[in-house]
């Protein structure tokens, strides 16, 4: 028994650390709970720093780390004097280490380190981009092998700061195949002995994972925000950042408060806006996101595109918004084109798509007065940096190793293959 134990919000069951990722009771989320009640910081280089609140037994020796700063071009330009930019991506001068240049990375490290403490010998996951170059990546490093499952679009995404590794195999689908298909094959992989899922939302390690961003910033500010701007497609990243804070505060040392969650969809594609709005815990399709194929080909950031959110179970997204008194936003193309060329101007980094709404958030905030000029603001740019790194470094494509038909595909070949390899 390692110093945490995952417990079930809502029937209290409690599970003995270890792979677990659904309560037996029903269906709410599980929660870590740490016995430091007080981060401590650890000497590592990277996530290893926060090794008190991962849910893993051994310190991850990974240098990657997220950085905060406090804004001066972007600030001034809306007449914010406390907008602090907590950048999860790749800019080294001020300490943001993601090579693979998004959020996704934090979640990959340590869910790549829970999987072997689990008995795990390999992990599957489908994706449509940032989350499967973070875990090809993690995998690299490791060694630990990662099934990968993309349709064909996502190929252009799939790079990485070091050489491929036999370990990585990066399996597409055949046209017609779209990121459904991709998560109903990486479902089936998930039943062969050994290959674990990472588990989405639900998996206490990718959440805690992505939390190193906040307790990364509340640190570097010193205090618990007042708000918190972030762009969502599932919303793991902004729950995770609540509980975060959820923790922070037990702490004692940052304030007493909860960020306001002022998180960004990109329309026309937002159900977790519109159920929002609506006042409702059930996000119902057929007015929360009607045409929603049709919907997702219009919007510009891809990521922003899940159709099953983590909005009503217990512990979720509804949970968060509610307990922060959040507030939603639906962002335009447009306007998150606008905001993408003043951040980059203003600060001088390039941001990957899902920054420019969370930006274009923060904008709409300011006029509406949803945030005051002297309030501490914590502005998440959740990927970027790509321009940067290509200038520092050599980045290499990942092969497909195969390309199935579709989610029926016989796993057991697929399996053999990939070991032949
Ligand atoms: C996945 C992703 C998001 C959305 O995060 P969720 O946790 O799915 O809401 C935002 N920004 C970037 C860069 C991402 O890769
Ligand atoms: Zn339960």
């Amino acid at each position: 028994m390692g110093e945490f134990e995952i417990k079930c919000l809502e029937c209290g069951k409690n599970y003995d650390t270890g792979h677990v990722i659904y309560c037996k009771n029903d269906t709410s989320l599980l929660r870590t709970y740490y016995s430091a009640k007080r981060l401590e910081l650890k000497n590592a280089p990277g996530l290893g720093k926060f090794h008190d609140w991962l849910p893993v037994q051994k310190i991850l020796d990974t240098t990657a780390s997220p950085a905060t700063f406090k804004s001066e071009g972007l600030a001034e330009y809306l007449g914010l004097s406390n907008l602090y930019i907590a950048f999860s991506g790749y800019l080294p001068e001020k300490g943001a280490t993601l090579k693979t240049c998004s959020f996704k990375e934090l979640e990959a490290h340590t869910t790549m380190q829970w999987v072997t403490e689990c008995g795990g010998h390999a992990l599957v996951v489908a994706s449509v981009g940032n989350t499967a170059r973070a875990f090809a990546y993690a995998s690299a490093l490791t060694g630990i092998d990662a099934y990968i499952i993309v349709p064909p679009s996502a190929l252009k995404k799939m790079w990485l700061p070091v050489p491929p590794t036999d370990s990585i195999h990066l399996i597409t689908m055949e046209k017609g195949n779209d990121y459904a298909d991709g998560i109903e094959l990486a479902e089936r992989l998930a039943e062969v002995p050994g290959i674990f899922p990472e588990g989405g939302a639900r998996n206490v390690a990718r959440r805690d994972g992505m939390a190193c961003a906040m307790l990364e910033a509340v640190i570097s500010m010193g205090k618990i925000p007042d708000h918190y701007f972030q762009a969502v497609g599932t919303g793991t990243g902004a729950i995770a950042a609540w509980e975060a804070c959820l923790r922070l505060r037990d702490d004692g040392r940052f304030g007493n408060n909860l960020p306001k969650l002022q998180l960004a969809q990109n329309l026309p594609f937002a159900p977790i806006l519109h159920a929002w709005e609506a006042g409702r815990r059930e996000i119902i399709p057929e007015i929360d996101m009607p045409n929603a194929k049709e919907q997702i080909k219009q919007i510009y950031a891809d990521v922003l595109s899940n159709r099953n959110p983590p909005y009503s179970i217990t512990g979720g997204i509804y949970y968060a918004l509610t307990d922060t008194d959040g507030i939603m936003y639906g962002v335009t193309n447009d306007e998150a084109g606008d905001a993408k060329k003043l951040f980059e101007k203003l600060e001088g980094i390039d941001i990957l798509a899902p920054s420019a709404f969370a930006t274009a958030a923060l904008i709409r905030a300011v006029e509406e007065g949803n945030v005051l000029p002297d309030d501490y603001i914590l502005l998440h740019a959740t990927g970027g940096g790509f321009e940067r790194l290509k200038q520092d470094i050599s980045i290499y494509t990942i092969e497909p190793t195969m390309t199935v038909s579709g989610s029926d595909a016989d796993v057991e070949e697929i399996v053999n293959f990939q070991r032949s390899q």
